[in-house]
Formats: C-alpha cells, sequence, structure tokens
C-alpha cells in the first residue's frame, strides 16, 4: 500500500507541487488532472507515514521526510518512487509466489522477455529505471568517495556504469584519472547529454556487452551494482572479461551490498527478493564474492564497508 501510495503520488508529481508551500486536496487535484476525493484519501494517508502534513485548513505540505520525493532535491527519491510500484515492476512482484514455488526470474515470464531486454525497447519504463539508478548513486556517491581513494588510478572503468553518476562524481574528486563509461547502447546514448563538457573531455563513452568484453586497459574496473544482477555462471563471465581487460597491477572494484547474517535487519535482504522476481542474480556474501573472484582469475583482498554498499577489491591474480 506505501509503495503503491508513494508512487502515484510522486507520478502526478504532488510532491513538487508542494514545492512553493502548502495546498488544499482540491488545489492540488487540479495540478495534477486528478479527482479530489480519492486524491484527499491518498494525501491523508501519506499524513499518517510523515511524508505530509496536514493543517487545520486543509492544506497539506511536505515533512522532511516528504522532502526527498520532490524531483530537485539533490538526493531526490521520487525517481525510485516511480519505478517501484510501476506497473511492470509492480507485475513482476505479483508473481513472487512462482518465482518461490518454480524458479526465478518470473519477470520473463511475465513479459515475455528478459529485465534489460525489456528496458532497452521500452523507453519510458527504460528512461525512469536508469534516472532511478542514477538517484540510488547520488545517495551512494559520498559514501563511496569518503570510504576509498581512486586519486592513484590513471584510468577508471565503470562496467554497466548507468548513465555515470558514479564515475563523474569520481573523476571531480580525482582529477588526474581518465574514465570510461560503458553500458548498453540504449544507456549510453542517453547519457551523452549528462556530461558536461569538461567531464567529456576525460571520460570515454563506450556502448557494448559486458557479457562479451569490456574495454581494455583500464587500472580499475568498476562494478556498482551489477553481479547482484546475474547468476554465478553470468557472474564469473563478466569477472573473466574484467580479468583479461585489466592492466597489471589493477584493481577490481565491486561496489554491491554484502548480506548480513540471518536474524539481522538488513536492506540487502529486500533487495535480495527483487533480484529473485527481476532477474537471475542475487545478493551475496563476502564468502560467495569470494568464491566468484576466484573462478574468474581475481584474488579478494579486503571489503570496505560503508553505510549502504561494500567495496569489495581484488587484485588479477
Ligand atoms: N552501476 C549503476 C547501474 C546499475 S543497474 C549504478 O550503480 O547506478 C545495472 C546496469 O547494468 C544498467 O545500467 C544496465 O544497462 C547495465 N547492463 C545490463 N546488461 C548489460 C550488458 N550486457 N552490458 C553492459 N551493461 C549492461
Amino acid at each position: 500500500m506505501l509503495s503503491q501510495a508513494l508512487h502515484v503520488a510522486a507520478r502526478l508529481a504532488v510532491f513538487d507541487a508542494l514545492h512553493d508551500g502548502a495546498r488544499t486536496a482540491g488545489e492540488l487535484a487540479e495540478v495534477a488532472s486528478a479527482q479530489e476525493d480519492p486524491l484527499r484519501r491518498l494525501l491523508r494517508f501519506l499524513t499518517s507515514v510523515d511524508v505530509l502534513t496536514e493543517d487545520d485548513r486543509g492544506r497539506f505540505s511536505l515533512t522532511a521526510r516528504g522532502e526527498f520525493f520532490r524531483s530537485d532535491h539533490p538526493q531526490s527519491l521520487r525517481p525510485l518512487a516511480m519505478m517501484y510500484a510501476s506497473p511492470y515492476l509492480w507485475g513482476a512482484w505479483g508473481a513472487l509466489y512462482d518465482a518461490v514455488k518454480s524458479g526465478g526470474p518470473v519477470f520473463d515470464r511475465v513479459h515475455g522477455v528478459p529485465f534489460f531486454d525489456y528496458l532497452g525497447t521500452h523507453q519510458d519504463d527504460g528512461a525512469i529505471f536508469n534516472a532511478a539508478m542514477s538517484s540510488a548513486s547520488n545517495v551512494d556517491i559520498p559514501m563511496v568517495l569518503g570510504a576509498y581513494d581512486f586519486s592513484a588510478f590513471r584510468r577508471i572503468v565503470d562496467v554497466g556504469g548507468g548513465q555515470g553518476a558514479l564515475l563523474f562524481a569520481i573523476l571531480e574528486s580525482s582529477p588526474g584519472s581518465q574514465g570510461i563509461l560503458y553500458d548498453a547502447p540504449s544507456v549510453i546514448d542517453g547519457a551523452r547529454d549528462l556530461a558536461s563538457p569538461g567531464m567529456a573531455a576525460r571520460c570515454e563513452l563506450v556502448a557494448g556487452d559486458m557479457f562479451q568484453s569490456v574495454p581494455a586497459g583500464g587500472d580499475a574496473y568498476v562494478m556498482k551494482r551489477i553481479l547482484h544482477d546475474w547468476s554465478d555462471a553470468e557472474c564469473v563471465r563478466i569477472l573473466s572479461n574484467c580479468r583479461r581487460a585489466i592492466a597489471r597491477g589493477g584493481r577490481l572494484l565491486v561496489m554491491d551490498s554484502v548480506v548480513k547474517p540471518p536474524n539481522q535487519p538488513d536492506p540487502a535482504k529486500w533487495m535480495d527478493l527483487n533480484m529473485l522476481v527481476l532477474v537471475t542474480g542475487r545478493e551475496r556474501t563476502e564468502a560467495e564474492f569470494a568464491k566468484l573472484f576466484a573462478e574468474a582469475g581475481f584474488r579478494l583482498t579486503r571489503v570496505v564497508p560503508t553505510p549502504r554498499l561494500a567495496i569489495i577489491e581484488g587484485v588479477p591474480v
């Protein structure tokens, strides 16, 4: 209920309409081209979960938490709200029973094609997904930059780097490094307009398929929230392509959640179910990462924790 309510309010741009101050349900219904009575009920619900407040004149405004759903918030969660309860994801989640009973991913059975193929051919859903990945990255980036020093690397390749949010931030913080942003063609096409002229001069944008190859000659291969999308065999294939491409003395920097032991609350245990319904992947423990690294010719050297994900470092052997 909460996911759908946030999704609908985000999609109707209700949170953006409250940017300049309080509005009544009637005013918001007009802005959103929606029905006033059901919208008021939706807004009342959102006042019960600390996203909106209502004053004694029936005017709604954003709480501190609600501010995060504005499009122009620097760490906006709106793209994630747009994505999570959108019909194509919701449909796959509706088949969780089948995933547990018969095995995942059920996305393919519901939509007829694998998840990333679907995104490549459905422009609107693809654009929302890419924006959602960038907005999740905006939360991860300060933590990653605070935890790891990238300045020693000459050429950093971000494999499956989406539209460059992380790589551009790394290059900003590490002025001596060059970058290569590598992703599927439909994603790279959308990234071209997002790179500033200064960044475009330091970062090459390359479209391709990481199961075939990855750009050669990097001394750092970054992969953030990539391996959790794929089965062990698929991960070994991607990692083996990185192993072939990596310069001597280079570093593999996998950024993913590391699943906590049983009984501990852990967002990774939620994301893991998302992986189950959508793709062939899973969230993994440190031992599981070490095994994947070893099978692809890397040795896991250390795990640098951040509050949301870990930087799992490897060296070629
Ligand atoms: N690293 C980014 C994006 C993670 S989402 C971030 O953390 O925000 C997974 C990414 O893998 C998507 O951008 C998707 O387009 C990319 N991807 C999926 N299959 C791919 C393939 N075969 N080759 C290259 N990139 C691929």
